[in-house]
């Protein structure tokens, strides 16, 4: 079979199990099997797909059929043009994420120290270190495992960060200029609705934010002002109807300059505030 026959096949099956992306993850899929880039099946489509890895490619199509996640099967997600590796034990980066990057690229400057409260596969600190010179940066998550991922994913960046388990401020000292975090904030009854990739494979922990979803918001905003520095800033994600109610909490909690900010498909992504 060749490579434009074997990419339709896969197309065909993944539309079949409901797949919106079906076209994107079948060549994603094939690239990923063969180590080819896109340029290549353009080009060579019509050349012969080796025995092995026609089978290899219809077994990981299965696999995605059963709407286990794309990343969850290549192991790989990009965020922020950087390549994170991805398990079931963290939750996938998200496009969506990246709007909190970089509003949080913008006040990021020289030296600083930065804490990234629930970490998960370190993206959000790790894209940060990333694009900016001499910070300091802590990752924390309750999730072991979490951090062995952001750990790794610090080592193959080339990014120096420490991770530390710790459930929420349990074990964190020092004292902060930036603190990001996208919490886990889905209600807990709304998890039920969400689509298979997320429900049944994202960790259940990384998105429970309990009964009103604003479990974490609210322990954050108690917990951190005794770990920032005056006019330290907060950058969190929150769900799109959320930017309401995290604001007020903020500007309740004590923190001045609360703002939200809308990602790329125009719904409220990000809270801001600083630290009076
Ligand atoms: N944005 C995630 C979703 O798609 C949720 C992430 C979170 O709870 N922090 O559902």
């Amino acid at each position: 079979m060749t490579y434009s026959e074997l990419n339709s096949l896969g197309a065909l099956q993944l539309k079949a199990a409901g797949i919106e992306e079906y076209k994107l993850d079948a060549r994603l899929l094939l690239q990923h099997v063969c180590n080819v880039d896109a340029g290549f099946l353009y080009a060579h489509g019509d050349s012969e797909v080796s025995e092995p890895e026609e089978k290899k490619y219809r077994d990981l199509i299965a696999r995605r059929q059963k709407r286990e996640p794309l990343q969850h099967i290549t192991g790989i997600q990009c965020f922020m043009g950087l390549d994170f590796k991805v398990s079931p034990d963290v939750l996938i980066p998200r496009p969506d994420t990246e709007t909190l990057v970089e509003c949080a690229l913008k006040e990021l400057h020289d030296g600083m120290r930065v804490l990234d409260m629930c970490t998960g596969s370190g993206c959000i600190l790790l894209s940060l270190l990333k694009y900016s010179n001499d910070c300091e940066g802590v990752g924390a998550d309750v999730s072991e495992r979490a951090l062995e991922i952001a750990s790794e994913n610090a080592r193959n960046l080339g990014v120096e960060a420490s991770f530390v388990k710790s459930d929420l401020f349990e074990n964190i000292s020092g004292k902060f200029d930036i603190l990001v975090s996208n919490p886990p904030y889905i209600r807990t009854c709304e998890i039920e609705e969400l689509e298979p990739e997320v429900k049944d494979h994202d960790p259940f922990i990384a998105l429970n934010g309990h009964e009103n979803g604003l479990y974490f918001y609210e322990r954050i905003a108690k917990e951190c002002p005794e770990y920032l520095n005056r006019g330290a800033y907060v950058f969190f994600e929150i769900g799109s109807t959320q930017g309401k109610e995290v604001s007020e909490l903020m500007e309740t909690s004590g923190f001045k300059d609360v703002r939200v900010v809308k990602d790329l498909a125009g719904l409220d992504r990000v809270v801001i505030c600083r630290f009076a």
